[in-house]
Order: structure tokens, then C-alpha cells, then sequence
């Protein structure tokens, strides 16, 4: 039997985000709204040794990459055990986390060779990251980001760039590509449920392309890895780079192949898909979820 996940477009899936808790210790107004927003029920979210064994069954189905999202990834109290186990199955691990606990990860993260790590960061101004984040954890935040870059992690810099918020310092987010090796990612903005989305908000593709080409002149088309879900670039001369994540003016869903499970144990194959596959209730009912996933694919 051909155990990898290919769906019917012909693409196989290799690429796994996981959601290991939808709690978060910021709000940023984009995502979250402040005055909280509706949990996952603790005994409905996939514990340790759930996230280890439905992620050993993706792995067996072909999944060599599983990227640790939220939520805040790093909220959870067994963060540290969880990253060991999931090291053991000898898949690729990476990390998008808002970067405030990350300094108490890094030796793990060196143990385990856990090197990717894509950190948000909306604002390099502390007010409007506060107006932004709603919590003031921005010193505590740049701090980690350049213990991040010191100990020579890959570090990419999340950035959802708001119209009137954030969009005047694409040029800043730029610079810090001139002497280091980062990689800053422009995020159009998205609507999710509850986030107020508008577009007349959100900055395009072309928006930031002509704003970076009228500061800094020419700039090089980086090649794109398969599957890659953003497009990235370069300013001649610079040693980082950047990219940018057109999801609204330039999707590219053709090339997607991630699949996402959220904290409840829930697959899903699109971030704007409100169809879902639930392989938690089952995993609990001893039945087992590789047909489910390839099925459901
Ligand atoms: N808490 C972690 C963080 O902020 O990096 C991980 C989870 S967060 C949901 C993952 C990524 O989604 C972040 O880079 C965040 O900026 C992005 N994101 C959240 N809401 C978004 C929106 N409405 N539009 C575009 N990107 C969004
Ligand atoms: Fe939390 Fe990340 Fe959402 Fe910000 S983007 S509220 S840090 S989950």
C-alpha cells in the first residue's frame, strides 16, 4: 500500500503545523480579540503523548516537517518534554512563537537541532507594539531576538502589516536585513473569525515591493523552495532577505501542501477551510487514524 498522503490534485503532503494550545499570553488585535476570546476545553486538547502518536502517524504517512504553532507554543507547561519526544520521531521541527519565553528554550533547542525559529514582531517601536500586542512584553521580546540571532538560529521576523499601523516601517523591518543574515516576512493581513478584517487595512504584495524598491532601489528574486508559501527577495547588497506571504492578492494555494491540526486534535487543510476532520475522538476510541488522514486528504 502507498502510505504518503497525496491529495487529488497530485500533491503530497509533507508539511504538518500543530497548534499545541489555542491560549496566548498576547492579543494582538489581528488575531485575537482582547477581551478574550472562546477556549478549547483543557480535556479536549490533545495532550503529550496524543500530540507524539498522531504526529508518528503523519511521519509514517510521509510528513518529514512539523512546524509548532498556536496560540502560543511556548504557554505550555510540558513545551519542553514535548519538543524531546517529537525530536525522537527524526522529523524536521520548526517553531512560530511571539518570542517572549524563548530564552528559556534555547539549550533544548540546541539539543534537539531545532534551528528554524519564525518570531512575530508587528512593530519596532514600543508604543505602537503595545497598541498592537495589547501587553508589554516588548523589551523582553527584543531582547530573545538577538539572543536568537547571537546563538546563530535561523531567525525569520513575522511582520502582518497593517495599512495606518505598521506600513510605514516596511523601510525599518528592510535595514535590519543590511548587516545581518535575517529574513523579515510580510504578512498580508487575513480575516479571521472575529478579527474586524477589511482589507481596505491590509498592504498588498505590490504595495510593499514598490515601497521597498523606492527606498532601497533594485531588488533580487530569491528562488522560491517548493511548496514555499511566501515570495522572496532580496536588496542588492543586503546579506538577509526578505519575503512576502500574499495570501489575499496573490494566494497560492496551488503549491500549499500544509495540513494543520489544531489544539483540539482537528485537521484541517486550509487556514480559510471550515471543513475539518477530527482524528482526536477517534485516536481516543483506539481506532486507528492513518486511513482517516489519507482518506479525509
Ligand atoms: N503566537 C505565535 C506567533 O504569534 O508567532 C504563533 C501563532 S500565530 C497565530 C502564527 C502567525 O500567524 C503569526 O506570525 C501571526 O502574525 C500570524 N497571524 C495571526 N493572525 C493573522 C492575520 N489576521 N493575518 C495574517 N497573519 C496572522
Ligand atoms: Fe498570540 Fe500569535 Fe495570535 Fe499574537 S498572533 S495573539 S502572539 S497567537
Amino acid at each position: 500500500m502507498n502510505k504518503r498522503i497525496i491529495d487529488s490534485f497530485g500533491r503530497q503532503h509533507t508539511y504538518l503545523r500543530i497548534s499545541l494550545t489555542d491560549r496566548c499570553n498576547l492579543r494582538c488585535f489581528y488575531c485575537m480579540p482582547e477581551n478574550g476570546v472562546e477556549l478549547i476545553e483543557k480535556p479536549n486538547i490533545m495532550t503529550m503523548d496524543e500530540i507524539v502518536a498522531i504526529s508518528k502517524t503523519f511521519a509514517e504517512l510521509g510528513v518529514d516537517t512539523i512546524r509548532l504553532t498556536g496560540g502560543e507554543p511556548l504557554i505550555r507547561k510540558d513545551f519542553e518534554e514535548l519538543v524531546r519526544e517529537l525530536a525522537r520521531l527524526g522529523i524536521n521541527l520548526k517553531l512560530t512563537t511571539n518570542g517572549i519565553l524563548l530564552d528559556r528554550f534555547f539549550d533544548l533547542f540546541r539539543e534537539v537541532g531545532l534551528n528554524k525559529v519564525n518570531i512575530s514582531l508587528d512593530s519596532l517601536d514600543k508604543a505602537k507594539s503595545l497598541f498592537i500586542n495589547k501587553r508589554d512584553y516588548y523589551d523582553r521580546i527584543m531582547t530573545n531576538i538577538q539572543k536568537a540571532t547571537d546563538l546563530n538560529l535561523n531567525v525569520k521576523l513575522n511582520i502582518v502589516l497593517i495599512k495606518g499601523v505598521n506600513d510605514s516601517e516596511i523601510p525599518d523591518f528592510i535595514e535590519l536585513t543590511k548587516s545581518k543574515n535575517i529574513t523579515v516576512k510580510f504578512i498580508e493581513f487575513m480575516p479571521f473569525k472575529g478579527n474586524h478584517w477589511d482589507w481596505s487595512k491590509g498592504v498588498s504584495r505590490d504595495t510593499i515591493i514598490r515601497t521597498v524598491e523606492s527606498h532601497f532601489g533594485t531588488i533580487i528574486p530569491l528562488p522560491n523552495p517548493k511548496h514555499s508559501t511566501s515570495l522572496n527577495y532580496k536588496v542588492y547588497g543586503h546579506a538577509g532577505s526578505f519575503g512576502i506571504i500574499s495570501t489575499i492578492t496573490h494566494p497560492f494555494c496551488s503549491e500549499c501542501n500544509r495540513i494543520r491540526l489544531t489544539a483540539d486534535g482537528k485537521m484541517k487543510y486550509c487556514l480559510f477551510a471550515n471543513a475539518e476532520t477530527d482524528l482526536l475522538t477517534p485516536f481516543r476510541k483506539g481506532r486507528p487514524i492513518d486511513e482517516i488522514i489519507r482518506e479525509a486528504i
